[in-house]
């Protein structure tokens, strides 16, 4: 049995009350409680009786994350070091734009893919994180900005796909309307393309939304990009995405950093026109944030330029992401653990 509140699921937390005698309801008042309302201990938990909270304190404890570390951005974003009750921590990002708020939560405490533009695959791999956990982000975001968590982006630190029953979890928590009631369609989780991951996500019934870190449509430098990808070839690789649309009925988002001179020459730009033939997609280029001891440039403004209006011409969905909250380093691709 887990020892802790935050590694179940909402089904979890059902089979947990029926175990242990209770109604029905019992569940639904435990989840709302612990993800609607997001108190910090049992104690507060009004309507639940004394003796159901003693044992969940002893065999189910709850332990909630603790920010560690805020800073603002001059546009807004917050950018959050959270801690967990075993001493280690993720980073997770709340960007405010007019009447939405967006959180890019982390799904792992660093990862293990080490793609060599990414601060995250720098730090290696710690551990994945709790459906709790997860959602302990989402809700440290909504508590410090006052305002409801409308978004989800999985683009935090961590693979997803590698953590695969907790992320969903976390997600179907999230999207409850016992938990955080955020719309499937908001919610979107970013893979670099664990392929097992995606064939198990185009069968889930909750119209998520899926993002493919492709990077590059040209095997030999996304290989070079991504080197725990080398396994993988493209075409298996859209093989796959073509199935999960045929099966799932979604649109995917390919994401695209862009760096100079390693995948934004002309080759690139129709290999990735090729790649998207085929697939309802949309293009998200990424001029990407320098890092750290990284010698990797963004594209120049007028090569993204370029590679929009090619795509566009062609029929292709493709924006710009623009960077937010770069002036605390709480852009994508920049969150980096940090241990106490
Ligand atoms: N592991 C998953 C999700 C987390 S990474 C994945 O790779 O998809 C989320 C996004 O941040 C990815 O698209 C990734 O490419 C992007 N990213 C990583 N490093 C970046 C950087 N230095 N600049 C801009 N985006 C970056
Ligand atoms: Fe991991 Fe994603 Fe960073 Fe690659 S880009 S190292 S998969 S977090």
């Amino acid at each position: 049995m887990a020892q802790r509140i935050e590694a179940y699921s909402y089904e979890g937390i059902c089979e947990l009350m029926k175990e242990w005698g209770q109604p029905r309801f019992r569940a639904k008042q435990l989840v709302q409680w612990l993800y609607q309302k997001g108190v910090d201990s049992y104690d507060e938990m009004s309507n639940l009786p004394a003796s159901l909270k003693e044992r969940l304190e002893e065999e189910a404890s709850l332990k909630r994350a603790t920010v560690v570390d805020k800073q603002v951005s001059k546009d807004g974003t917050r950018k959050y070091i959270v801690q967990f009750s075993d001493g280690a921590a993720a980073e997770m990002v709340a960007i405010p734009s007019q009447d939405r708020l967006t959180v890019c939560f982390s799904t792992q405490v660093g990862c293990s893919m080490g793609c060599i533009f990414c601060a995250t695959g720098k730090e290696g791999f710690t551990r994945n994180l709790l459906p709790g956990e997860m959602l302990d982000q989402i809700i440290i975001a909504q508590k410090d900005m006052g305002m409801r968590v409308t978004n989800l982006v999985g683009m935090g630190q961590g693979e997803p796909f590698l953590n695969y029953d907790n992320v969903l979890a976390a997600m179907r928590l999230a999207n409850s309307p016992d938990g955080l009631n955020i719309g499937a369609r908001k919610i979107t989780i970013s893979t670099c393309g664990i392929l097992s991951g995606i064939r198990k996500f185009a069968g889930e019934p909750e119209q998520f939304t899926m993002a493919v870190s492709l990077h590059s449509a040209v095997q030999k430098s996304r290989d070079v990009l991504m080197p725990s990808m080398v396994h993988q070839t493209l075409k298996d690789l859209k093989q796959d995405i073509r199935a999960y649309q045929e099966e799932s009925g979604r649109r995917v988002t390919y994401e695209y950093v862009m760096i100079d001179g390693l995948n934004d020459d002309d080759g690139h730009l129709w290999a990735l026109v090729d790649f998207c033939r085929g697939t309802i997609c949309h293009v998200n280029l990424i001029p990407i944030n320098e890092i750290e001891g990284s010698v990797l440039q963004p594209s120049r403004e007028s090569t993204v330029n370029r590679f929009l209006k090619e795509l566009e011409k062609r029929g292709i969905e493709a924006t710009l992401r623009q960077s937010r909250g770069s002036d605390i380093a709480g852009a994508c691709g920049q969150l980096k653990n940090l241990r106490r």
